[in-house]
Parts: structure tokens; C-alpha cells; sequence
């Protein structure tokens, strides 16, 4: 037998609150979905009500003829439910008036409904300009997209990176081994495309750079293992605010210092979630909501620990559930939630 079909079931005898829903209405900012254009939203709209999940954003909204016909179909059927963020189109950066349509089509599509926009790990990756260069997070070319993302007041999501150990040498002290076993592809170098730090850095040069347009660092910044770090960061920068998509198994690991974390930034935290396994929310409930102890994970990939509840107050909950996103993210219809 080999560690990963080790499985053993836990002997522990403790109180299990398992949750397939969540204790108050809820926002989901990190979501992706790519055929909301056409079709029926019922089916995702059940899923969602199971869940309580009032609000869907939708990360994936593209731009331009895409993102209209996605906003038109949920206005016909189920305006008050989802979220639309426009994404970049990076495509030949450096050509003449590449800046000036970029910032004009992003005024069409908030025009057309989009009330955020998202930008992919790609940037910082694989984006490059006209002339073969890595196009850096914080490239001036990009400037005017987020000042303009400013004066119209909707933010900015950005995943930047990856984690930190995709970048280590991938051996037995690498604590995401099993995730770049069963994902090669994800495993980077200094050289491919840079150093994580100067990626990071880049972003926090960007997002400093641009103190009137209110950033939301996606997985909490890739920082979940390091509170304190992102404590300083947030700090530092008081228009940035983060969400935890695909990190909460950092947060279970670590439920004392994470719940001081979300007390201290209550006002600067919201809940994400990122890929769409309506069955894999139970985990997120159960760390934010309850004190369970040493409760599995869903994916060992991500994490071979077992998850304990921050158990946090209503108060707190209500901000990460949905209060922080009313007051972030345009547009989102206030009569679905509680005071
Ligand atoms: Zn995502």
C-alpha cells in the first residue's frame, strides 16, 4: 500500500455537525460558469437554493457579444440571482490603442451588466504583448483598466499565482506533492514563467498603485498559511479585501488563529468558493460555523489534514456571508438577506 490509498477512518468520538446548508443566505464571489449564455438556469438555481445560496457571481462572464447575451438570459429569468464579471481580453498588448479599447470595451460591458471584473492567473503566466514579452501584473499598459474599474466603483477579483509549493522542489518535503502528482502541469520555476515572489510582488505593487479601486485578492492572495503575513499586507493596503476559494482546508488547519484573522478583518473578508461541487460547500459551512474537531477534507490533493471549525459568532458570519459583498459588489438586490 502506498500513502495515497492509505485512508484511514478516524476512531475519534466527538460531536459532528455536518451541514449541507448554510445558517444564513449566502453569497458565492468566486464561481465560474461558462454556458450561462443560453439554457435553462433552473437546475443551477436549485442547486444553489439547497445550499442557500442567494447569489451566484460569475467570474466567467468574458466580454463583448458573450458577456451580453449571459447577462440578457439572466435577466430573463432569474435577475436577482447571479453576479457577472467581465474579463480582459489580453490579446495583443503593446498594439497601437490596445489600453484605450480594452478600458472601452470594459465601459460596454458594465454597460451591458457586468458589475465586477476578473482577472485570471493567466496574467502574470502566459499573458504576453505583441512583442513576446511576459506581460508583468503590473505593467502600465494595464493602468488605465484599473483606474477606470475605480471611477465606475466595481472591483477587481485577481488571482495571481499559485501556491507557494508549486515553485519548491517536488520531493518529500513538498506539502503539495500529491496535488502536482495528480496535476504536473500546475508545477512552476523561476524561470517558468517567473519566481512566485516576484509574481506576488508585482501584484502588490499594482494594487498599491491604484489605492482608489478596491481589489479582491482571490484565495486569500495565496496567504492562508501565513496570517500574520497577510495581516501586514492588509494593513498596507486598505483597498484590498480577500476571499477563500479553495483555501478553507488552510483556514481548518489553523481554526484559533484563523477565527482572530476573521475577527480582526471581518469588514475584508468574503466567501468564495471557486470550482462548482455543490456537495464540496459542506466543508466550507462546517470550518466557518461550527467547532467540530478533526473532520476530513474533501480532496486529499489539497489537503492530507483533517479540518477543525472556527465556530464563529453570527455577527461575523452574516459579514462573510453576505454583508461585506452587498457593500463591495455592485448591483446585488439587498432584499434577499437579513439585517
Ligand atoms: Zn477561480
Amino acid at each position: 500500500m502506498d500513502f495515497e490509498t492509505y485512508d484511514p477512518v478516524s476512531t475519534l468520538v466527538v460531536p459532528t455537525h455536518k451541514l449541507t446548508k448554510a445558517k444564513y443566505p449566502f453569497i458565492d464571489v468566486h464561481n465560474h460558469q461558462w454556458n450561462m449564455g443560453s439554457g435553462s438556469l433552473d437546475g443551477l438555481v436549485k442547486d444553489m437554493d439547497n445550499l442557500n445560496m442567494k447569489v451566484m457571481v460569475n467570474l466567467s462572464g468574458g466580454y463583448g457579444n458573450s458577456l451580453q447575451k449571459m447577462a440578457d438570459n439572466v435577466k430573463s429569468q432569474y435577475p436577482n440571482r447571479f453576479i457577472i464579471f467581465a474579463n480582459v481580453n489580453f490579446d495583443a498588448v503593446g498594439a497601437a490603442g490596445w489600453t484605450e479599447k480594452a478600458v472601452k470595451q470594459l465601459e460596454e460591458d458594465v454597460q451591458h451588466g457586468a458589475n465586477g471584473l476578473k482577472i485570471f492567473k493567466n496574467l502574470g503566466f502566459s499573458v504576453k504583448d505583441v512583442n513576446g514579452k511576459r506581460v508583468t501584473i503590473d505593467d502600465p499598459r494595464l493602468d488605465a483598466i484599473w483606474d477606470k474599474c475605480g471611477e465606475l466603483k466595481i472591483p477587481v477579483i485577481i488571482h495571481t499565482a499559485d501556491p507557494e509549493p508549486f515553485w519548491e522542489p517536488m520531493d518529500e518535503h513538498n506539502e503539495r506533492w500529491l496535488e502536482l502528482k495528480t496535476h504536473p502541469e500546475r508545477k512552476r520555476s523561476d524561470t517558468d514563467p517567473a519566481p512566485w515572489e516576484t509574481l506576488i510582488e508585482e501584484q502588490h505593487r499594482m494594487f498599491k498603485k491604484h489605492p482608489n479601486t478596491t481589489f479582491i485578492a482571490a484565495h486569500f492572495g495565496w496567504y492562508a498559511n501565513n496570517l500574520s503575513k497577510l495581516d501586514s499586507l492588509l494593513t498596507e493596503m486598505p483597498n484590498v479585501v480577500v476571499e477563500f476559494g479553495a483555501v478553507i482546508a488552510e483556514l481548518g488547519r489553523q481554526p484559533r488563529a484563523a477565527k482572530a484573522f476573521f475577527t480582526k478583518y471581518q469588514d475584508r473578508i468574503m466567501f468564495g468558493k471557486d470550482s462548482w461541487v455543490p456537495e464540496e460547500y459542506a466543508t466550507y459551512f462546517r470550518v466557518l460555523e461550527t467547532e467540530d474537531e478533526y473532520f476530513p477534507y474533501h480532496k486529499k490533493y489539497h489537503a492530507f489534514w483533517a479540518m477543525y471549525g472556527m465556530g464563529l459568532p453570527d455577527d461575523i458570519l452574516k459579514k462573510v456571508y453576505y454583508k461585506n459583498a452587498l457593500r463591495i459588489i455592485p448591483n446585488i438586490d439587498k432584499s434577499l438577506f437579513p439585517n
